[in-house]
């Protein structure tokens, strides 16, 4: 029996498969959500302080603001790449939200045969 750590990497598909596909579609919904969260950031503290008044509660809506963030931002992280099996954004401890894996260099949009790896 193999522990977690000898197993091969998980969500590895050919080019060719479905899965493949719904994989990269996967990585770029992860990327489109942060990326959102993140712009989202300056209109909604400012509407939030219009609407209330009050930096208290601007406060409140930051730290709720940080807490999607750190969410959107590990469920991106855990996207696998469909080429590798690896984390798409992470190597070790290198955390990149880049356009290829950072393992095997596979583009976001390999699957629309756009650009060649
Ligand atoms: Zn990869």
């Amino acid at each position: 029996m193999k522990t977690v750590g000898e197993q091969e990497p998980a969500g590895k598909h050919p080019p060719e498969s479905e899965e493949f596909g719904a994989a990269m579609s996967s990585i770029r919904k992860r990327r489109l959500f942060l990326w959102g969260v993140i712009l989202i950031y300056l209109p909604a503290m400012w509407a939030v302080l219009q609407w209330t008044g009050s930096y208290n509660k601007t406060a409140v809506a930051f730290i709720i603001w940080v807490l999607l963030l750190t969410v959107i931002a590990t469920v991106g992280a855990l996207a696998r790449c469909p080429g590798c099996g690896n984390y798409f954004h992470m190597n070790g401890m290198t955390l990149l939200y880049l356009r290829r894996c950072l393992h095997c260099g596979l583009h976001v949009n390999a699957d629309r045969k756009l650009i060649k790896k």
